[in-house]
């Protein structure tokens, strides 16, 4: 049969994938190792915050009764009976006609029901004189306003990010649930690949596969473990192979397109793998192959992904489908790269029939209130550079072969892209 019209698209590999991918255990953590890790359970304050009504400026807490007609003409004098800091507790309730010197974050003694600023009084002896009232209640942070006792303060299936950890540790918790985080074993193959620092021959070229994709593992948020590199032969790529299925999915670099030496697919049938598709129509990328391998008894199978050797392709493939997998298994519900409409600002022309993932380069016009995006330099699967000026996939239909400038079109921003204006 004609191996095109057996090939699957993007979406139908995505979901026979998706289809294969399981959840991760879970794990307890200390907080401070979970950064980029995405929470297993609801989070429930077992504080409330803040602990007491405390002061949100350096001042006087005072009764607004008291201050409320104080101008610079005619300013309110009280006496200073005491003086709370950061970390102390005020000494006894404020009376009639009092004042007490408050610092940023102190507890406000009890009867105080507004802060008057530094700026609004003159300090004279033992006395403060408040020179301009404001509002009542002003300048207090009230007692359990952020956060409540019971409250869930993070839902389950949130990334933790610097301003999670910080909620973690307000709401009192030191340990708490997470989803294992995938382990990913990285196999590049090619008689022709040398690593950094080597003395290079004439017939090499340097691995820079194993760098890119052990940052796009890292930046999925799983763990990439390097293997040695296998040469193009099969007693090599069969050993590598299932040292590489001990992690949790496999990744091979290369050996899977046509080529004479590409033996990855012959070693993959003899080892059991059942391959679910070796193909898919997208460019670049288009030798792409999903299998799963099955593990050691009582252990779910290792998914097995072949990537591209082209280093465009390779990066490209990973973006459809490792990332989303790599997503999924730690328990996070947007699996793809968020995707935005832009406006095109060159035409492009391609051979239809395979969905496009061109590089490119996306920014926020304001004034016009939209995205644009452009190509970010030449096209050819091996071309690094262009991946390097890219902070998005331009998504070109497979069904169409002419994009004109000033249409509408789907971008994928990668992950961390700056968006320039
Ligand atoms: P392959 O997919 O093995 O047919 O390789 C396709 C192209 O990608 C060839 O030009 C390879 O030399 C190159 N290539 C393969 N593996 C790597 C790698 N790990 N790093 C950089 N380039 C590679
Ligand atoms: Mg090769």
């Amino acid at each position: 049969m004609d191996e095109m019209l057996t090939m699957l698209s993007v979406d139908e590999a995505t979901e026979i994938v998706l289809a294969q991918t399981v959840v991760m255990g879970t794990e307890r953590v200390a907080i401070t190792d979970t950064l980029g890790k995405v929470l297993s359970e609801d989070i429930i304050s077992k504080r409330e915050h803040p602990p007491w009504n405390n002061s949100a400026m350096d001042g006087y807490a005072v009764r607004w009764h008291d201050i409320q007609s104080a101008n610079a003409d005619a300013p309110a004098i009280l006496p200073i009976v005491d003086e709370v800091a950061a970390g102390g507790m005020p000494k006894q309730a404020l009376a009639e006609g009092e004042a007490v010197s408050i610092m940023t974050g102190a507890p406000v003694p009890e009867n105080a029901d507004t802060v008057v600023r530094v700026e609004d009084t003159t300090h004279e002896g033992e006395h403060v004189a408040i020179i301009k009232a404001p509002k009542k209640g002003a300048n207090i942070r009230l007692h359990g306003e952020d956060i409540q006792t019971g409250q869930t303060v993070i839902s389950a299936g949130q990334q933790v990010r610097p301003a999670e950890l910080g909620m973690l540790a307000t709401a009192g918790h030191v340990w708490t649930q997470i989803y294992q985080q995938p382990r990913v074993s990285i196999l590049a193959t090619g008689n022709e690949l040398a690593e950094p620092g080597d003395d290079l021959g004439p017939e090499k070229i340097i691995n820079s596969n194993a760098f890119s994709v052990s940052g796009l593992v890292h930046e999925s948020g799983a763990k990439p473990l390097m293997l040695h590199t296998a040469g193009d032969n099969r007693e090599e790529l069969t050993a590598k192979i299932l040292e590489a299925s001990a992690a949790d999915i496999a990744i091979v670099v290369g050996g899977v397109s046509v080529g004479k030496y590409d033996y990855v697919k012959e070693v993959l049938k003899e080892l059991g793998c059942e391959m679910h598709f070796w193909r898919v129509k997208m460019r670049p990328g288009h030798p792409v192959a999903f299998g799963t391998l099955k593990g050691r008894a009582g252990h779910r199978p290792t998914l097995l992904f072949g990537l591209p050797g082209n280093p465009v392709s390779c990066m490209v493939a990973f973006y459809q489908f490792v990332y989303p997998t790599l997503r999924k298994m730690q328990g996070l519900q947007n699996l793809q790269l968020s995707q935005v409409e832009a406006e095109l600002l060159e035409d492009i022309r391609q051979r239809p029939g395979r969905r496009h993932f061109a590089r490119a380069l996306t920014t926020y016009d304001y004034d016009a209130g939209c995205y644009k995006t452009r190509l970010s330099g030449p096209l050819g699967s091996g071309i690094l550079t262009s991946m390097v000026q890219a902070n998005s996939l331009l998504v070109l239909s497979e069904e169409r072969s002419d994009f004109k400038a000033g249409e509408r079109v789907s971008v994928q921003i990668l992950p961390d892209a700056v968006i320039a204006s």
